[in-house]
C-alpha cells in the first residue's frame, strides 16, 4: 500500500532533487495519505497514526514532514458540477463563449454613477462586488504613490520623473526571492495604468459640453481592462464641471472620468494615442485584443470561439504563474519553516485571483460598437470603390430598415 518504505531503505544517489516528481528527499512526491485533504477519510490523524509510525526511520520522516507544507489548494469533493441542459441540442458551440466572471464588475460603483453625466437610471439598481483583496491592496499602494507630486506644476512623479503612464512594478522573480515569504497575491502582479491628461494638456481639461475649465474631483476606482492573457487596471481622475447642471437634480454635480470618450476625443492625437483601451459601460478591452478580434472575425472565427481562445490564454498565464510560484518556493531557502506557504488558489476564486474572461455576447457588443463608430468612414471607403460586381439581394435579410448600415454590414460579413 505504501511505497515509501522501499525508498527510505535505499538512499538515493542525489540528496537534492529538483523536481517534485522525485520520490525522496525533502521535496519528494507525496502519497495521497500524507496530505490533509478535506473530506478524505485518511486525513490528518489517520495518516500520522497509520502505517507510517511503524516504519523504520519514523522520527527522521516526521522531522522532514514538519518542514514541508501543502501549497496545492484543497479540492472540495462536494462542489456542484455544471451540467448544461442546452447540451441536448448537441451543437458543438453550445458550451462555448460563456466567459468567466462578472462583466458588470469591472468599473465604477453605483454611488459615482449617480454623479456621472452618462449614467442611466436603469442601471442604478445593480450592486457591485467589492474589489478582490489583491487588487484593493495594489490600488491603495498605487494611490499613495500617485499622490506624490514634483516639479513646478505639481505633476505626479510618475509623469514628471519616470515619464510613463504605467506604474512601476517588481518582476515576480524578485518577489519570490525577497527576504519575506512570497504570497500568491503578490505574484498576481497586475499591471496598472494611470490616465490623468489634465496634467499633460496646456491649460488643463475643458468640459465637453460647455468648454468650462474642469475641476479635479479625486481618483476613480480601478477600471478592469481585458488583455490577451490577463487583465490590467486603470486609474483615472474625475473632473467636475462648475457650470453644467445635472438634469435630474439641477445641481452642479456633473463629473467626467478622465477616460470619458468625449474628453479623450478632444485631446491632442499624440496624447490620445497613448490610451490603451476601448471602454464599455463598466469594463474595457485592450486595443490589441480588439485588433486581434477584428482579424479573427473577418477570417471566419466567431465570437464564441474567440471568447474560448481568450479563456485558454488567460488560464495558461495563470498556470504559468502558479508553476513559477511553486518552483520559486522549491528553490528558495525557507527562513521560517514554522509558517506555511499560502496555497496559490484557483483562477476564478473571488477572494483570490478573480480571473475574468468576457463572454461572446460582450465581445460581440464591443465589436459592433467599434464598427458603428467607424460606419461613415467604411461607407465612404466603399463608395469610392469601382463597381465590378453589383448584385441586389431581394431577401432583405440584413438591412430591412437600417439603410445606412447596409454597405459596411455586407463589407464585413
Ligand atoms: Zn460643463
Amino acid at each position: 500500500m505504501f511505497d515509501q518504505p522501499e525508498t527510505m531503505k535505499d538512499p538515493p544517489p542525489d540528496p537534492r532533487p529538483l523536481l517534485m516528481t522525485n520520490k525522496d528527499g525533502p521535496s519528494r512526491q507525496r502519497s495521497l495519505f500524507e496530505w490533509n485533504i478535506a473530506g478524505h477519510p485518511h486525513a490528518e490523524g489517520d495518516a500520522s497514526n497509520s502505517g507510517m509510525s511503524a516504519l523504520p526511520g519514523t522520527s527522521s520522516l516526521q522531522n522532514v514532514r514538519t518542514q514541508n507544507q501543502c501549497v496545492i489548494p484543497d479540492e472540495d469533493p462536494n462542489r456542484g458540477l455544471s451540467l448544461d441542459s442546452i447540451d441536448e441540442e448537441g451543437d458543438h458551440f453550445d458550451l462555448m463563449g460563456e466567459g468567466i466572471g462578472d462583466e458588470d464588475d469591472g468599473g465604477e460603483d453605483e454611488e459615482e454613477q449617480d454623479f456621472n453625466a452618462d449614467s442611466e437610471p436603469a442601471q442604478k439598481h445593480k450592486t457591485r462586488q467589492p474589489l478582490p483583496s489583491a487588487v484593493k491592496d495594489e490600488y491603495d499602494k498605487h494611490l499613495s504613490y500617485l499622490k506624490q507630486t514634483s516639479g513646478p506644476r505639481a505633476k505626479p512623479r510618475l509623469y514628471e520623473t519616470l515619464q510613463t503612464f504605467w506604474l512601476p512594478q517588481k518582476a515576480n522573480f524578485f518577489l519570490l526571492n525577497g527576504s519575506k515569504k512570497p504570497r500568491p497575491s503578490q505574484l498576481y502582479n497586475h499591471r496598472w495604468f494611470y490616465w490623468d491628461p489634465d496634467h499633460l494638456v496646456e491649460g488643463g481639461l475643458r468640459c465637453p459640453n460647455c468648454s468650462s475649465h474642469l475641476h479635479r474631483h479625486g481618483f476613480t476606482r480601478p477600471r478592469r481592462v481585458v488583455d490577451l492573457q490577463d487583465v490590467f487596471y486603470m486609474i483615472g481622475q474625475r473632473h467636475r464641471c462648475p457650470t453644467c447642471r445635472n438634469p435630474n437634480t439641477n445641481e452642479c454635480s456633473l463629473t467626467f472620468n478622465s477616460w470619458d470618450p468625449r474628453i479623450v476625443k478632444n485631446l491632442p492625437p499624440a496624447l490620445s494615442a497613448e490610451f490603451p483601451a476601448c471602454l464599455s459601460h463598466r469594463n474595457a478591452i485592450a486595443d490589441p485584443v480588439l485588433a486581434v478580434m477584428r482579424t479573427c472575425f473577418q477570417y471566419g472565427m466567431g465570437s464564441k470561439q474567440f471568447s474560448n481562445c481568450l479563456q485558454v490564454l488567460h488560464h495558461r498565464h495563470f498556470d504559468a504563474l502558479h508553476v513559477q510560484y511553486l518552483q520559486g518556493i522549491l528553490s528558495r531557502v525557507d527562513p521560517d519553516p514554522s509558517t506555511p506557504y499560502e496555497p496559490f488558489g484557483t483562477f476564478d476564486d473571488r477572494g483570490g485571483f478573480s480571473g475574468f474572461v468576457p463572454s461572446s455576447q460582450w465581445l460581440r457588443g464591443m465589436y459592433d460598437k467599434l464598427i458603428e463608430e467607424h460606419g461613415s468612414e467604411i461607407d465612404q471607403k466603399t463608395a469610392m470603390l469601382t463597381a465590378e460586381i453589383v448584385a441586389i439581394d431581394h431577401s432583405h435579410k440584413v438591412c430591412m430598415s437600417i439603410n445606412y448600415k447596409c454597405t459596411f454590414t455586407y463589407l464585413l460579413f
